[in-house]
C-alpha cells in the first residue's frame, strides 16, 4: 500500500514501530499532492520545506520517546485558520498577501502534538458557499467526476482527504461547511457541538455558528483528531468549559440500546430518489447493529431553518467583515480621494460577488426599521428550533438524515442561482443553528457519486455520534472506495 494511502491509526502504528518514518510519509504525501493537486486544486499554499522540517523533528520525538499519538502525521488546515509565518487567505484577494503573526488554538494544539503540516487548503471566500466555487482563486474539482463541485465551504479540505494528498485535513463548519464536503467526497466529516472546539484564530464568518472540526478517512481518525482539539480555551469566550473525554472509547462496534430517529422533515421535496434510498438502506444497517429506528420523529420548525440562518448568518458577517477596511491589514486601495473612497475601493475590490451579497443582506436586516422584522424574529425561530431539537433529542439519542438532499452538482451549475446554492444546505444549516453535533459518514453512491448519511446528537453528545457512526462504518465499506484519480 502506498504510504499516503495511511488513516492516522495506521499510520501511527507504523510510526511507532519504527516501520517507516514520518520523513518517509511526509514525502510520499508530498509526491501525491504534486500528483494530483494540478487536477482537483484542492490546495492555496503548499508548505513542503516547512513539512519536511517538522517531520525530521517529528521522528526525533519519535526516537526519543516524547511522541503524542499524532506527532509526524501530515495534516492540511482550511485556508481561514491562522498559522503563523504562513499565509492565511480565507480565498479572498482581501487577505491574499496576509501573513498571520499567531497561531489558532486548534493549530497551535495540534502542532503541540506533533502535526506536519502539509498545506492550507482552498475554500469558498471567506467560508461562504457550498462549492468552492466562491474561491478568489479557483475552485476545487470533485475527485469522483471533475466536472463537478465537491461541496463547500471546506471542499479543499475534504478533497485532500479523499484524494490521500493529506492524511487528515481541518475544517470550519458554519452551515455545513464540514459536513456537506465530506458527503459530496466520500470521507468522514464532524462539525462538534458550538463551543466544543475553541474558535480562536478562526477567521470569523458568523461567530455564534462558526465551528472548527476534523476531516478524516475513517471515523477512529475523526475521534483521534478531536482528542487533540477539543476542550476550553479562555481565549475564547464561547468555549465550554468541560472535560473532554476519550473519543475513542466511544468506538464499539455495535449499538445495542441505541435509540434512533429519522425526522420525516429532512426527507424534502426535491430531494434525489437515490439519497433517501441510500439512508433507508442505512438505517436497516443500524437495526441489524442492534439499534431502534424511530420513523415518528418530527422537527417541523425545519422548514423555517434555510430563512433563519440566511438572516443570521449574513447579520453576523456584515459585522464581521466590517473590519476589512484596508487599514489595519488585508489587501488596501492607497489611490482614493479621501478615506471613504479608500475604504469604498477597498471593500468594492477586495470582496468577491457572494461576501458582497451576504455583507447587503446582512446589513439591510440589521438596519433599523427592518432588525425586529428580520433579525430578531430569526433569532425567535433559532430558539424554537433549538427546543425542537431537545425535545428530541429527549426520546432518542441520535437523529439519522441524509446530509444533502442530492449527490454533487455539476460545477457552473447552481452559480447564477443563490437560492438553489443555498438549498444545498437545508440538511445541515439548523444543526448549526441548534448547536448541536452533526457528523456525515460516507453511505453509499449514485452512478459512482457520493451520498452521505449525517448523524445528528445532544449538545456534547459526540460520543453517541462516534460510537453510531463507527459501527455502521464497520458493518460497511463505502469508505474503503477511492476515486478513480
Ligand atoms: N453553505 C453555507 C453558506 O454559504 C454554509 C457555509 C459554511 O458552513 N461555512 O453560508
Amino acid at each position: 500500500m502506498d504510504l499516503c494511502q495511511l488513516t492516522i491509526h495506521q499510520a501511527a502504528e507504523l510510526l511507532r514501530r519504527r516501520e517507516v518514518s514520518s520523513v518517509e510519509l511526509t514525502r510520499a504525501v508530498l509526491d501525491r499532492i504534486e500528483k494530483v493537486d494540478s487536477r482537483v486544486r484542492a490546495f492555496v499554499t503548499i508548505t513542503e520545506d516547512m513539512a519536511l522540517e517538522q517531520a525530521k523533528e517529528a521522528d526525533r520525538r519519535i526516537s526519543d520517546g516524547t511522541a503524542a499519538l499524532l506527532t509526524g502525521i501530515p495534516a492540511a488546515i482550511k485556508d481561514n485558520m491562522c498559522t503563523r509565518g504562513i499565509r492565511t487567505t480565507c480565498s479572498s484577494r482581501m487577505l491574499e498577501n496576509f501573513v498571520p503573526p499567531y497561531d489558532a488554538t486548534v493549530v497551535e494544539r495540534l502542532h503541540a502534538a506533533g502535526m506536519v503540516m502539509v498545506g492550507k487548503t482552498n475554500m469558498d471566500e471567506f467560508a461562504m458557499g457550498s462549492s468552492n466555487e466562491h474561491s478568489a482563486f479557483f475552485p476545487t474539482y470533485n475527485p469522483w467526476d471533475l466536472s463537478r463541485v465537491p461541496g463547500g465551504s471546506s471542499g479543499g479540505s475534504a478533497v485532500s482527504v479523499a484524494t490521500d494528498a493529506t492524511i487528515y485535513a481541518i475544517g470550519s463548519d458554519t452551515g455545513g461547511s464540514i459536513r456537506q464536503p465530506a458527503g459530496f467526497c466520500s470521507v468522514v466529516g464532524l462539525k462538534p457541538t458550538y463551543g466544543r472546539v475553541s474558535r480562536y484564530g478562526l477567521v470569523a464568518f458568523a461567530s455564534s455558528l462558526d465551528q472548527i472540526g476534523p476531516l478524516t478517512k475513517d471515523v477512529t481518525d475523526c475521534a483521534l483528531v478531536m482528542n487533540v482539539i477539543a476542550g476550553h480555551d479562555s481565549r475564547d469566550s464561547t468555549s465550554l468549559p468541560y472535560p473532554v473525554p476519550d473519543y475513542t472509547e466511544s468506538l464499539v462496534p455495535d449499538l445495542k440500546g441505541v435509540r434512533l430517529g429519522v425526522p420525516k422533515e429532512y426527507f424534502v421535496e426535491g430531494m434525489q430518489p437515490e439519497v433517501a434510498q441510500a439512508i433507508r438502506s442505512a438505517t436497516v444497517v443500524l437495526e441489524e447493529l442492534g439499534a431502534t429506528v424511530d420513523w415518528d420523529v418530527s422537527l417541523p420548525h425545519t422548514r423555517y431553518g434555510l430563512a433563519a440562518y440566511y438572516i443570521i448568518a449574513p447579520s453576523e458577517a456584515s459585522a464581521n467583515l466590517a473590519r476589512y477596511d484596508g487599514v489595519k491589514y488585508g489587501f488596501s486601495v492607497k489611490e482614493a480621494e479621501n478615506m471613504w473612497d479608500a475604504m469604498e475601493k477597498t471593500k468594492g475590490n477586495g470582496f468577491g460577488p457572494e461576501v458582497k451579497r451576504r455583507i447587503m443582506l446582512g446589513t439591510y436586516a440589521l438596519s433599523a426599521g427592518y432588525y425586529d422584522a428580520y433579525y430578531l424574529k430569526a433569532l425567535r425561530v433559532r430558539t424554537l428550533i433549538r427546543r425542537e431539537f431537545e425535545e428530541a433529542l429527549k426520546t432518542v439519542d441520535a437523529l439519522v438524515t441524509p446530509t444533502s438532499p442530492t449527490v454533487p452538482f455539476k460545477i457552473g451549475e447552481k452559480l447564477d442561482d443563490p437560492i438553489q446554492m443555498y438549498l444545498s444546505d437545508v440538511c445541515t444549516l439548523p444543526i448549526n443553528i441548534a448547536g448541536v453535533p452533526g457528523i456525515s459518514v460516507p453511505a453509499g453512491f449514485a452512478d459512482g457519486l457520493p451520498i452521505g448519511m449525517q448523524i445528528i446528537g445532544r449538545p456534547l453528545g459526540e460520543e453517541v455520534l462516534l460510537r453510531v457512526a463507527y459501527a455502521y462504518e464497520q458493518a460497511t465499506d463505502w469508505h474503503k472506495r477511492k476515486p478513480p484519480l
